[in-house]
């Protein structure tokens, strides 16, 4: 056996891996796209099975009331004001350096998902949001990749996978994404780790199964499970394939990624915040904006993020430009804070 390989015996001597498998998961580039609750737990589990590539794309940053369940940050990351993606890299490599993490600290968009997913044998959901979901449905069924989708809110969580041509598309089960406020948010309806791991977990799996090559294990049916109220259900979707008019998979119509759906600016999940995606061809100069901003108060700084108080809301600013904006869902407001803070 190859000695870089010790490391991994255990999960050699399953029989689904293998010294193949475990080839075959070193040779494996990966997209996951956000790095939260279930990302953490996906990012931990492909690194130390040991995936060779693992690109980690997080728009966000870290906060206090993310340590309950985000599993590969701690007190230190909050207070360095750190962006998930790089403060999860930095974790990971010291678990497992011989896997290549790349962190990237954007949001997911129409505009780069493409370059994201480029070199990936698999997308993996780690977001908490349906309009990225359609958006790497439809990346995912354009480009023939697999993924694997999984959300969890309250102590409730589901995940599928997707083999594009094989089984049903994300559109084909759910054709709407749900209206703002139905089912509730993380922050209206609270989660449980124990759901964020088990979905997670899940989704961890069928990974392993797509890139060690064993398709024909992995789960056709969409996997319910709620951990408070005793439940898990396994819903038949197989039947749906090529059953339902399916806009993504039957027509090939990607609307998300074309741009007749989704937003630039928008309002995030239960947070009272909304992201305004302002994207700018140079990275920022936090050192003159801070300078500006100066006269409303403390603005504080790193390389990755600026924040600042001003009207009483609270700004993160990223080097490309976008901003997250608490203490409004108001879009239009937001917009208007934006112009009149950061400016264009
Ligand atoms: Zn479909």
């Amino acid at each position: 056996m190859d000695d870089s390989l010790e490391r991994y015996s255990r999960q050699m001597r399953f029989y689904g891996i293998g010294e193949a498998g475990q080839q075959r998961l070193r040779d494996s580039h990966v997209t996951l796209c956000g790095c939260g609750a279930l990302g953490t737990v996906l990012a931990n589990a492909l690194v130390r099975a040991g995936v060779g590539h693992l690109r980690l794309v997080d728009r966000d940053f870290i906060e206090t009331h993310n340590l309950q369940r985000q599993v590969l940050f701690d007190e230190h990351d909050v207070a360095e004001n750190l962006p998930k993606a790089e403060a999860a890299a930095r974790k990971l490599s010291a678990i497992n350096s011989s896997v290549h993490v790349e962190p990237v600290v954007t949001d997911i968009d129409r505009t780069n998902i493409m370059e994201l997913i480029r070199d990936a044998d698999l997308i993996l959901d780690g977001t908490d949001n349906f309009e990225i979901r359609y958006l790497i449905n439809d990346v995912a069924v354009k480009t023939g990749k697999p993924w694997v989708y999984g959300g969890s809110i309250g102590s409730h969580g589901q995940t599928m996978t997707i083999l594009p041509g094989e089984t049903p598309c994300l559109r084909c089960v759910f054709e709407a994404a749900p209206s703002p406020g139905e089912g509730g948010t993380c922050e209206t309806a609270g989660v449980l780790s124990p759901i964020v791991n088990i979905v997670a977990s899940f989704q961890a799996a069928e990974a392993f199964k797509i890139l060690t090559g064993h398709k024909e294990q992995i789960s056709r049916d969409l996997i319910y499970v709620d951990v408070w109220d005793n439940i898990q259900r396994r819903i038949k979707i197989a039947p749906l394939l090529g059953k339902v008019d399916c806009p993504c998979c039957k027509h090939r119509r990607f609307e998300w990624l074309d741009g007749q759906q989704g937003s630039q600016t928008t309002s995030l999940c239960g947070r009272n915040a909304v992201q305004v995606a302002h994207r700018t061809a140079a990275s920022l100069n936090f050192e003159e904006l801070a300078r500006h901003l100066g006269q409303l108060g403390d603005v504080n700084y790193n390389r990755f993020l600026l924040k600042f108080t001003a009207d009483g809301h609270e700004f993160t600013v990223f080097p490309d430009g976008r901003a997250i904006i608490k203490g409004t869902s108001d879009v239009d407001k937001a917009r208007t804070l934006y112009a009149k803070y950061i400016g264009h």
